[in-house]
């Protein structure tokens, strides 16, 4: 069973290509599911728009898209409507209902801002401050206790902003691999931030320092292409040494396949 479930659309205005190849793109790599997982929407207090996630007023276009994909395509692979959601405490009663009424498969969790983007503090920087680093080990707990998402995508997003994986980023790593194992929730290893690391001579995500406390503390991984562009599904480079570095390397359990029952 290959299956991926990070891909984004062009909807999210920073992925590229039409839905259509994304899809071709999956069935010529050997893939048997594949789950889009754009940015969700979100229907803020303020009139705040956000240039990294798709308007609410595209949700509907999304939708259509993906079901008409999902039909077009089912004797070769089976597609599912999912979205990479973050976890904003006043507004997860709206998604609750929202992930119920648009019949969406599953969501996967994108800690990447801190209670809301209206306040525009990105992990991926502000963890270079230690209150930050603090924050964002919290919210990742707490959305993980929420029970909606089938996986932590980018555990170590706080990577990006940390020079180098020091005794805070360890203490913190901990936590979040503790809590995931508790909660049974798998770990995602992300192929995006593979290549940017490789691309550009850095370890910010993946981080093998965190894939070694990971495999100690016992959790499940899984792979995720976070697709931005259709070829990125169609080149097995990075899937296959994430794999061989998974099972042969690190020999950690990997979840191949979700069950994507719905809220
Ligand atoms: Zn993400
Ligand atoms: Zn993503």
């Amino acid at each position: 069973m290959k299956a991926n479930y990070h891909t984004h659309t062009a909807r999210c205005h920073h992925a590229i290509g039409k839905d259509e190849d994304y899809v071709k793109s999956a069935i010529a790599a050997g893939f048997d599911e594949l789950g889009f997982s754009d940015h969700t929407p979100w229907r803020y207090d303020s009139d705040f728009v956000s240039h990294m996630r798709m308007r609410l007023d595209k949700f509907q276009d999304y939708k259509q898209s993906v079901l008409a994909l999902k039909e077009k395509y089912r004797n070769q692979i089976s597609v599912k409507l999912g979205l990479e959601v973050e976890y904003f405490p006043q507004y997860m009663g709206w998604l609750r209902d929202f992930l119920k009424q648009e019949q969406v498969d599953y969501i996967i969790f994108g800690n990447h801002y801190y209670l809301s983007d209206e306040k525009r503090v990105y992990f991926g920087t502000a963890c270079v401050d230690e209150h930050y680093l603090e924050l964002y080990c919290e919210q990742c707990i707490e959305g993980m206790e929420s029970g909606l998402y089938s996986y932590l995508c980018h555990p170590e997003l706080f990577m990006r902003a940390c020079p180098r994986f020091d005794e805070r980023c360890e203490a913190i790593a901990y936590r979040i691999c503790e809590a995931a194992k508790r909660l049974d929730i798998p770990l995602e290893y992300n192929l995006a931030g593979a290549a940017y690391n490789e691309i550009n001579h850095v370890y910010e995500y993946p981080h093998p320092r965190f894939w070694e406390i990971a495999r100690e503390v016992g959790n499940t991984a899984i792979i995720g292409s976070d697709a931005h562009h259709y070829e990125d599904l169609r080149n097995p480079y990075y899937w296959d040494k994430a794999q061989h570095y998974l099972d042969e390397v690190l020999q950690i359990k990997r979840i191949e396949c979700l069950e994507c029952n719905g809220f």
